[in-house]
């Protein structure tokens, strides 16, 4: 095998800390790598993909050693920049007739969405969290408009057919959840559930001991492979291992891997000040998502200072995957007028904190999988669904990693490859014109 050297074209830049660390206690970091280290398997990335996989790893084989390095702190990356959905159905469950094709890709989705949320159900159960962490309390879809309404009447129908249970709510009904009667209708589905990201991904580096050691503000330089095994250098130190697994999500092109393939979109999420919890009516714990897939996502959270409401809207391409001033004060105006949308009784609520995380996604939707060099293992290209789609992802290559079958690996290998993008200039003009027509499309949603 002859020696190859991938070098990181850039490092993330995640920015302004997300409103839900700023939520939890401090929580010091683990040590930045030193020296150099052997392991037996060197992840990079420790978000839902990296924590997934070294979670898998040491759950198949306890005495193999895992060093997992990030770049910067857990919970700093999307994996602590999200709304915390875990949704276990995919968003469009059929295009055209509800044939046996789309009904085994449907199921498949499902597979991979439920592999996840299993796998944190096991660990919240393992770790004893409570609720704020981890709530398999499922998830509403609302509707603001008769498109919208209608949109969920679809996808009840096609929820039946696929015999997943599922509810669907008047517009008194979704306002004795919501506390509003901005929505029209909603739907309520019972397998998704709501975590408190930064909790949840902190909650699962802090249970690694003995095989699997875990390396914050660690950034991976380089990857150097040969026939002897790969050695991962990082500015102070250097891992040498059998196998390397990426978990970088979008920067696995900055290692040259999926290049021209990734679209990097960013997403932003607005978070208000704490409120009295008789404030506005309803339940004081509950998440939806839009009935228009390009929609705002709206979260009601209760915490000891109080209430509040999340916000996440907007979508922007931004091939540096690193986010401007310019782009977020954008989203913030969007935000506080969809804030105001839905709750004009409580438009006086300040925003206490606003964030902005990356994503990336390919042309035909599928992830950035497998062994895409010799000894080198991928788990990237979320999708925007990360919490989900990541996680199983990181699943899937460890499994891969060390040869271990399983339904889960089968559905990840028969995925298709990521599609070539159209070239650089055409992608730019696309993307950005593609993502505001669908945001026009999803109107008041
Ligand atoms: C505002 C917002 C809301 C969202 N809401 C949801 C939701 O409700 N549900 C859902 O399923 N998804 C949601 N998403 C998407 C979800 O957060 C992502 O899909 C998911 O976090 C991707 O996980 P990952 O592990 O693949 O990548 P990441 O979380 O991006 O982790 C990759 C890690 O790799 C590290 N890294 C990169 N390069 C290097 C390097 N050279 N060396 C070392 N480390 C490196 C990074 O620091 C990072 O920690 C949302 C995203 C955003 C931004």
């Amino acid at each position: 095998m002859m020696a190859k050297t991938f070098r990181a074209s850039r490092l993330p830049a995640h920015g302004a800390e997300p409103g839900w660390a700023a939520l939890l206690p401090a929580r010091a970091p683990t040590p930045a790598l030193d020296r150099a280290i052997t392991a037996d398997v060197v992840i990079i990335g420790a978000g839902f993909a990296g924590l997934a996989a070294a979670t898998r790893l040491a759950q198949l084989d306890p005495t193999l050693s895992v060093a997992i390095i990030d770049a910067d702190v857990v919970g700093n990356g999307a994996s602590g920049r999200n709304s915390g959905f875990l949704i276990d159905l995919p968003h469009d469950i059929s295009s055209g007739n509800f044939g046996v094709d789309a009904a085994t890709k449907s199921r498949n989705e499902i597979t991979v969405a439920r592999s996840a949320i299993e796998l944190y159900a096991r660990l919240a159960q393992a770790s004893d969290w409570g609720k704020d962490i981890f709530d398999p309390c499922g998830k509403y879809s609302v509707a603001m408009t008769d498109a919208g309404k209608e949109h969920l009447a679809t996808y009840s129908a096609k929820l039946k057919a696929l015999d997943e249970p599922h509810q669907l709510l008047g517009a008194a009904e979704i306002a004795d959840i919501t506390g509003t009667r901005s929505f029209k209708a909603g739907l309520f589905t019972p397998g998704a559930a709501m975590v408190q990201p930064v909790a949840l991904v902190r909650g699962i580096a802090d249970r690694f001991k003995g095989s699997v050691s875990l390396f914050e503000r660690t950034p991976a330089l380089s990857i150097e492979t040969s026939s002897s095994g790969c050695t991962v250098k990082t500015p102070k130190g250097e891992v040498r291992a059998a196998k390397v697994i990426l978990a970088t999500n979008g920067h696995a092109e900055s290692f040259g891997f999926g290049s021209g393939e990734l679209l990097h979109v960013f997403t932003y999420a607005s978070l208000t000040e704490p409120f009295a919890p008789s404030l506005i009516g309803g339940l004081s714990k509950w998440g939806a998502t839009p009935a228009a897939p390009m929609g705002t996502t709206v979260r009601r959270i209760n915490e000891a200072a109080g209430d509040r409401i999340l916000i996440r809207s907007r979508y922007s391409y931004i091939p540096s995957i690193e986010v401007g001033a310019t782009a977020m004060k954008g989203a913030a105006k969007l935000h506080d007028r969809k804030f105001a949308d839905r709750f004009p009784d409580h438009r006086h609520l300040k925003m206490q904190y606003r964030w902005a995380g990356a994503m990336a996604l390919t042309w035909n939707t599928v992830p950035l999988f497998g062994e895409v060099e010799d000894r080198i293992f991928a788990a990237c290209a979320c999708n925007g669904i990360g919490g989900t789609k990541s996680t199983a992802a990181g699943i899937a290559t460890a499994e891969l990693a060390v040869g271990h079958q399983s339904l889960l690996g089968e559905i990840f290998r028969a995925f298709e490859k990521p599609q070539r993008l159209p070239p650089r200039p055409l992608v730019e003009v696309g993307a950005r014109l593609n993502l505001a027509m669908r945001e026009w499309r999803a109107g008041r949603e």
